[in-house]
């Protein structure tokens, strides 16, 4: 039996940050992650750029600048990264904060004891149970929030309307002229259209290639998944299928047949599959289309959401952006109704459909984990529910 202060489940923007903060307030803190290295979608699902790196946080800060440092920051909008030398510093990040990390180790129960919760993981060392006095859900799909006993709501009613899956990939070799990001549905036009194809099967119409900053190389976002449920695995599997059956065929075509892109080479699909949206918590607090539309403000803030409510169709191959008013993004909606010593965070917070489809960017997600961290440290040293933390006990 080993004791924590806090677990974090899933070492995503938001897992990550709650970990680094957490452990920066004295915490003994577990995060674990079923890949191989921390960052979920930033690292290991290829997405770049940092979308509303605004958000005036510690941990994002200091990111950007060991990022700009090193040369490994700038591109499109001047918010792109090299997602390798990301896994590195948030490494770093966690030694430093004295966060135990155990990577290959996946999520399988959870259950009610005193004073916290047992957590049970499963990795090389067997079926191991862990204890903690909070436990911090930030896995995407609340997965161990579901198992706590949490309830939950996706897509308006169902799965089939949440949004498009994609399989990020990544280029390189890739020309002249892709300096920064840039929408190449016109040059895969000319692909499809040179090689006899029809242009329906281009699966995305708003396709990019993002270059990672000072390399050759670029992520590219032109995969489209639809119908998929991400909460059945037999369904996710098929979904990744459909994805590199996408890119293989998208990646030959551009390269036979646009001669711009004659020298691309393939260098590898995204270890993570992009689900945009799976399981949103009900909370204390839902966020609602109506607060991202009159920009809702919030006394138990912990970030401003800046970006557009982006909506990859959940059919079709569009995408389509509205615009918003700077909104709060709460604490309640981060507290699980009926779970006491319990958070989630990022995508899966409480929130609509709508909503989360601007909140769900990554420099919302890590603003979210850097208060949620110092929310568990102040609820732990003060001895108080997590309903009963003050505003300024959130940063
Ligand atoms: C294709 C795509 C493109 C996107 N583009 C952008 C973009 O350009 N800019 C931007 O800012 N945002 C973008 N987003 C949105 C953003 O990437 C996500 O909403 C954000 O990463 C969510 O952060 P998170 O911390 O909630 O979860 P995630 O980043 O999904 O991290 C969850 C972590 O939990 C781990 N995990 C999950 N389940 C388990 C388990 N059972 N056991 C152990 N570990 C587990 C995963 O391995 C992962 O590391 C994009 C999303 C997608 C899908």
């Amino acid at each position: 039996m080993r004791n924590y202060d806090v677990i974090v489940c899933g070492g995503g923007p938001s897992g990550v940050s709650a970990a680094i903060s957490a452990g920066r307030k004295g915490m003994k803190v577990l995060l674990f992650d079923k890949m191989n290295s921390l960052g979920g979608m930033w690292t290991n699902g290829f997405v770049c750029p940092l979308f509303d790196v605004e958000q005036d946080t510690p941990i994002i800060n200091e990111l950007v600048d060991e990022l700009k440092d090193s040369n490994n920051w700038g591109g499109f909008i001047g918010k792109s990264f090299n997602f390798e030398f990301m896994k590195y510093y948030l490494e770093n990040k966690c030694i430093d904060a004295g966060v135990d990390i155990l990577y290959d180790t996946v999520f399988s129960n959870i259950s009610k004891i005193d004073g916290g919760w047992k957590v049970i993981l499963n990795n090389v060392d067997g079926i191991v149970d862990y204890n903690c006095k909070i436990c911090i859900d930030a896995t995407g799909d609340a997965v161990v929030a579901d198992k706590a006993g949490a309830k939950w709501n996706i897509g308006e009613t169902d799965y089939t309307q949440c949004q498009a899956m994609t399989l990020m990939f990544l280029i390189g070799n890739i020309p002249e002229g892709y300096t920064s990001m840039k929408n190449c549905y016109n040059e895969l036009v000319i692909a499809y259209e040179n090689a006899g194809m029809n242009i329906d099967k281009i699966p995305f119409k708003v396709p990019y290639i993002i270059r990672i900053p000072n390399t050759n190389f670029a992520v590219v976002q032109l995969t489209h998944m639809y119908g998929y449920n991400p909460l059945d695995a037999a369904s996710k599997t098929k979904a990744v299928i459909e994805g590199r059956r996408q890119i293989i065929e998208v990646f030959s075509t551009l390269k036979n047949y646009n001669p711009i892109f004659k020298d691309i080479e393939i260098i590898s699909s995204a270890p993570l599959l992009g689900v945009r949206e799976s399981r949103r918590i009900v909370g204390e607090y839902e966020i609602t289309v109506q607060d991202a539309i009159n920009g809702s403000k919030f006394a138990d803030k912990t970030g401003e959401c800046h970006f557009n409510m982006d909506v990859h169709d959940a059919s079709g191959g569009d995408q389509h952006c509205t615009q918003i008013k700077r909104f709060d993004i709460p604490f309640r909606s981060f507290i699980p109704i009926g779970l006491e010593n319990f958070l989630v965070v990022g995508r899966c917070i409480s929130g609509d459909h709508k909503a989360m489809a601007a909140y769900r960017v990554t420099g919302d997600c890590s603003a979210m984990g850097d208060c949620a961290g110092n929310a568990a440290a102040n609820a732990i040293i003060k001895n108080k529910s997590l309903r009963d933390i003050t505003p300024d006990e959130l940063h």
